[in-house]
């Protein structure tokens, strides 16, 4: 293991100067900030190159370059860099399908709706909402939880939002699932189920600002276009309407399109990095 000190800056991490120090370390070169007898480790090398030529003073940014162009004239991606990638792949990829998988069930449960709504056998909207509800929660457990914890396990401090907003939305989904059993067994008042449907809606709306927050936070590695930022607003702007009462038939087709966007995008960003790898 060899190690190399690059320079002054500002630790990304805590944002105290210190020294940048590069260690080699089995194939792969990985970034740290040395403060006196602290160090604060960043990341590999490659992946946040950018991030941390900022992070240097002027001066220094120079001999990171050069650095860096050795290493990759010398050896292309290393192994650490390409099993970082194709984590970064394998779990952009359970996001995106779950993202997906979720606006083919709310466009299936919007027809549903509306026929129910046109043909006035109101009775089974409880049901229809209730399997609605399940479908949800298992599609969230199955991809995006799954995706999260593959992403947090390469870098916690980015992608760890992501999971604690998979985790609220388990919370808020469960809540609507148990308003609208409550309010089918009639254990409930309608009084009691309004602010508790808002609740539960809001706490869904959150849960997917930590999740976008944390897919948007990827541009550090994948290069993410305004495409997807527009879905972003348009989804989280379709799922907040759907808590205003006489506005709430817009709200799924606004979440339609702005995940219609977000799939796309990523699917693109997704398939440029396993050019890469
Ligand atoms: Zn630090």
């Amino acid at each position: 293991m060899s190690s190399r000190s690059i320079g002054y800056g500002i630790c990304p991490r805590c944002g105290n100067r210190g020294v940048l120090i590069i260690k080699e370390l089995s194939g792969g070169y990985y970034a740290y900030y040395r403060h006196g007898k602290v160090w604060h480790y960043i990341g590999p090398l490659s992946i946040f190159y950018d991030q941390l030529i900022n992070s240097l003073y002027n001066e220094y940014r120079e001999s990171l370059r050069k650095l860096a162009t050795r290493i990759s004239a010398t050896r292309g991606n290393t192994t650490a860099d390409r099993q970082i990638i194709n984590a970064l792949v394998d779990g952009l990829t359970h996001v995106r399908r779950g993202i997906l998988w979720l606006m083919i069930l709310s466009a299936l449960f919007y027809v549903i709706a509306l026929a129910i709504v046109i043909s006035r056998i109101t009775p089974i909207t409880g049901a229809v909402e209730v399997v609605n509800a399940v479908i949800s929660l298992v599609l969230t457990y199955v991809f995006l939880l799954g995706g999260f914890n593959i992403l947090s396990g390469i870098d916690y401090a980015r992608y760890g939002m992501g999971l604690s907003g998979t985790y609220l939305r388990f919370v808020g989904i469960s809540l609507v699932m148990v308003v609208d059993v409550m309010y089918a067994l009639s254990i409930v008042a309608p009084t009691v189920v309004v602010p508790l449907t808002v609740i539960a809606g809001v706490t869904i709306v959150v849960s997917w600002a930590l999740i976008y927050t944390a897919i948007l936070r990827s541009t550090k590695y994948i290069d993410l276009s305004r495409a997807i930022r527009i879905g972003m607003v348009l989804a989280l702007m379709g799922y907040s309407l759907d808590l205003v009462p006489g506005l709430n038939e817009f709200g799924p087709l606004l979440q339609i399109i702005g995940e219609a966007l977000i799939v796309m995008d990523l699917g693109i960003a997704i398939a440029r990095l396993k050019r890469e790898s």
